[in-house]
């Protein structure tokens, strides 16, 4: 068999599935022009993207393998690949947001297509209720998901011996139409300009999970406090792939077996699967409400105040400041400033997820999706509508010494707040009963 290896959301070597097909392999990876022509010359994630590729081809080259890498349209790209030589097909970890299935059908037109289950920990329909339809509220999920959970979800891949398909592995391959042109493998020669990624960005999973071993005890008490380090770090890496989903189950089993509570981080990671299955069952998700008809209100004004920090309420500003200056916000913070954004401004929570799916650096399209439709109460599981964060109490209570707002905001002249939280959570309850 000769197969084509397509790495995707699974950036590593170690523990990983597509590894352990025996045969002919010629492993790639695809700068996607579809998803890259979207975004701007200094995207961090790209940037990102690019080290963990390199970092990828590299760890491939160490097992006799290697990785052939392409700019341009996917199903160009797998054109270009079959013009030159055979293969029998294409295996992937399977990727569920509706561009990625779309973008996977166009190619099993091409090449049949074998689908490893990798990302998630259950498949998007390994836990469904009795009646076979998907769960719609979290806890009931999350019970069944504790039950279910067995050995095999967090099972060891380790890569069998694969023959490489001689090709030309030292160049990029920029595919445009029919074209295929070969490069230098650098950033700039797929349009982006190097990063200075934070010393968290750069620091490997691994070494991750043993800097939050000594804060996994505490994490159910300390994981909303913005100023603290409590938290994994891990959302990046869990969406490209640089870890797998297993090895960390692996090192969560390692640490209850000393005795540690894990399940609040359990639950933690199931609630990213539960996103995935909702958004792979409801792909309508991704632009329309589940329930109730708010739409919020179109207002440029607030819209553009928000992106450029200068709401004049501390906690948002300096939740936005920490976005665009690292391209992360700690959690409690993005449930506050989503709540502002759909609730004391208004604002149609599309324009809030697009906003933030332009610069997070962990931007997953079902995690985004289901939490701003979850602020905005619109969602599956929702926070009531009537639920209107108070960002001052917020504060107050996750950031007492100011000591986050502070470390964003220490050199920004304060202003006023563009809405007063009294008076824009009553305008809103009204609009919310008058759309119901
Ligand atoms: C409005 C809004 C938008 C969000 N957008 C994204 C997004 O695009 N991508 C993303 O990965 N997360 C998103 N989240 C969820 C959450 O904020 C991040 O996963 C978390 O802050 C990442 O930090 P961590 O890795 O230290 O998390 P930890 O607290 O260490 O949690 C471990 C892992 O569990 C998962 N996780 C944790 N909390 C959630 C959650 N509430 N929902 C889903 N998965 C979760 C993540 O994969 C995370 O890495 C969003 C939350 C909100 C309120």
């Amino acid at each position: 068999m000769r197969r084509i290896l397509w790495f995707r959301r699974d950036l590593r070597v170690e523990d990983n599935p597509l590894l352990l097909f025996e045969g002919e392999v010629l492993p790639i990876f695809i700068f996607d022009t579809e998803i890259l022509s979207s975004l701007t010359h200094n995207d961090r994630r790209v940037a990102f993207i690019f080290h963990a590729v390199v970092q990828l081809k590299s760890a491939l080259q160490t097992i006799g393998l290697d990785l052939a890498i392409f700019y341009g349209n996917p199903t160009d790209v797998f054109k270009s690949i079959l013009q030159n030589s055979p293969y029998d097909e294409v295996c992937a970890s399977g990727d569920y947001d509706n561009y990625a299935c779309e973008r996977d059908r166009n190619i099993s037109h091409l090449l049949p297509f074998t689908f490893v289950h990798d990302t998630y920990i259950f498949k998007p329909d390994e836990i469904l209720k009795n009646d076979d339809t998907p769960y719609l509220v979290f806890t009931p999920y999350y019970n069944r998901a504790k039950i279910l959970f067995q050995p095999v979800h967090q099972y060891e891949y380790r890569h069998t011996s694969q023959q490489l398909i001689s090709f030309d592995y030292q160049v990029l391959h920029k595919i445009d139409d029919t074209r295929e042109t070969f490069h230098p493998i650098k950033l700039e020669q797929i349009g982006f300009i190097p990063q200075s990624l934070t010393h968290d960005q750069l620091t490997s999973p691994q070494q991750k999970l043993d800097l939050f071993a000594a804060q996994l005890s505490n994490y159910s008490v300390k994981r909303d406090f913005m100023a603290l380090s409590a938290t994994s770090g891990l959302s990046t890496d869990l969406r490209f792939g640089t870890i797998s989903i297993r090895a960390i189950l692996r090192w969560l089993t390692a640490q209850k077996e000393k005795g540690i509570d894990t399940e609040p981080f359990f639950r933690q990671l199931i609630f990213r699967d539960f996103y995935a299955m909702l958004l792979y069952h409801f792909p309508h998700l991704a632009h329309q409400n589940f329930r109730y008809n708010f739409r919020g209100i179109e207002n440029n004004e607030f819209f553009n105040a928000f992106c450029a920090a200068k709401t004049g309420v501390p906690i948002v500003d300096a939740g936005i400041r920490q976005l665009l200056e690292t391209g992360e916000m700690h959690n409690r913070v993005r449930m506050i400033v989503a709540s502002f954004f759909t609730k004391n401004l208004l604002l149609p929570w599309q324009w809030g997820e697009a906003f933030f799916a332009k610069y997070l650096m962990d931007y997953d399209a079902a995690s985004n999706i289901l939490s701003w439709q979850w602020s905005a109460g619109t969602g599956i599981d929702p926070q009531p509508y009537f639920r209107i964060f108070n960002p001052y109490t917020q504060s107050q209570k996750f950031d007492k010494d100011g000591l986050y707002t502070h470390r964003w905001l220490k050199d920004a002249t304060p202003i006023p707040q563009i809405v007063d939280h009294k008076e824009s959570s009553e305008r809103a309850l009204k609009y919310f009963k008058r759309s119901l």
